[in-house]
């Protein structure tokens, strides 16, 4: 008889955002429902990149521009863009791209690279992929590292080595993010260990502070240490469209074979590429008229996020991130436990939350504010909460 995945038993009953959304449809469905808990757009996708797409898509209709499958790294002329606005002057190349089809999938199959018994370090609270995706592995040396408030949410440098390492910036969920000298110390280390650092920048577009790291790149011998990560997803609104990238630079070897040569061959295996329409929509966010649009719709949703930050503070609340990140990552009161502070809010003022146990033990006595939603709810979320803590607390 064939036998389970013994693995698949030891993940939590759901997945964190999937048990929020059911019990939020729970709720009293007279009074609207306004969502800051899920990390999802909020906006349409720009029609520029739509036209886009279905331009590319209609030319596979035809014998002369008819396509067959695509380079299981992507289109060559989305990874020289991608060269050009994003690794301008950090010597990247574009055989060291890697285009993918989300942050997700490239970040819980990187470990295909790497043995099963690599010692793991992730962070908590964090990202829940990256803890689930190594159980289902079957990994059984994972270890968490304590971000706690009073170091700012960042981890601290272990005294024991680690083979692998989790590392987000901006944040989920916390929103905090890593200046070039403290990440700096993460490149020191791995460098010291032998280690590989998984440097996750689905939210790099969201910084605004000149002091905040964009790419791990920027910090010298990175490249011997580093694969970072990218998505179009909330950059570009391309959630349901699925793109994104990864860096594999050739100067990262693991016993003289160079991963990015490695993860070729793994694609070309397991993978079929990106749909070609979609990487020619990735194409046009990086045109002049994308890259206005990414703008745009950036500073739509972190203007959300300082009227969100501003509001809460206001009402008493000890926030973090909401900088340079779209999400505010907010003490309970009363010392309330995540999940009975995420009830509460959600029963009296029907607004979804994500309570923070749900990113990891050290997430407790907080709950994850997202700024992916409309100004006017976000509004009429503050009004309400205000009105609800000035009878309740
Ligand atoms: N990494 C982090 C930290 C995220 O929060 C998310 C999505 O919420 C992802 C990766 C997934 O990105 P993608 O949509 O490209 O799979």
């Amino acid at each position: 008889m064939v036998k389970l995945n013994k693995s698949l038993k030891q993940l939590s009953s759901g997945y964190l955002f999937q048990e929020v959304e059911k019990i939020s449809l729970s709720i009293n469905k007279k009074i609207k429902l306004i969502n800051l808990g899920i990390g999802d757009i909020n906006k349409p996708i720009s029609k520029f990149f739509i036209t886009h797409i279905c331009k590319a898509a209609k030319t596979l209709q035809y014998e002369k521009t008819k396509r067959g499958y695509c380079n299981s790294q992507g289109e060559n002329n989305l990874r020289r863009i991608i060269k050009k606005y994003c690794y301008k002057n950090l010597n990247i190349s574009e055989d060291e791209i890697f285009i993918s089809s989300g942050t997700k999938r490239d970040i819980s199959s990187i470990q295909e690279l790497f043995s099963k018994d690599a010692k793991i370090a992730i962070c908590d609270p964090s990202y829940p992929v990256y803890l689930d995706s190594n159980i289902i592995a079957g990994r059984k040396n994972i270890s968490l590292l304590k971000c706690l408030e009073k170091n700012n949410f960042l981890p601290l440098i272990p005294k024991k080595s680690y083979d692998l390492i989790y590392l987000c910036s901006p944040n989920n969920p916390t929103g905090v993010a890593f200046t070039k000298k403290e990440l700096k110390k993460w490149v020191d280390y791995a460098l010291k260990n032998k280690s590989v650092i998984l440097f996750d920048g689905a939210y790099e577009s969201f910084i605004t502070d000149k002091n905040i790291i964009r790419s791990i790149y920027e910090i010298e011998k990175a490249k011997k240490v580093a694969i970072e990560f990218r998505s179009f997803s909330k950059m570009a609104g391309f959630t349901s469209l699925r793109l994104s990238y990864l860096i594999i630079p050739k100067s990262l070897k693991i016993e003289n074979y160079s991963l990015s040569n490695l993860w070729k061959r793994l694609l070309d295996t397991k993978f079929g590429s990106v749909s070609y329409p979609i990487q020619q929509g990735g194409l046009a966010v990086y045109s002049k008229e994308g890259r206005a649009e990414v703008k745009k719709l950036i500073s739509y949703y972190m203007t959300n996020a300082s009227i969100l930050r501003k509001g809460l503070e206001k009402l008493n609340f000890k926030t973090f991130g909401g900088k340079n990140s779209p999400y505010i990552w907010c003490k309970t009161l009363n010392n309330l436990s995540s999940w009975d502070f995420f009830n509460l809010i959600l029963k009296n003022t029907n607004i979804i939350t994500i309570p923070g146990r749900g990113f990891g033990k050290c997430g407790e006595n907080f709950i994850r504010f997202s700024a992916f939603a409309n100004i006017t709810d976000i509004k009429l979320a503050l009004k309400r909460l205000k009105k609800f803590l000035k009878n309740s607390f």
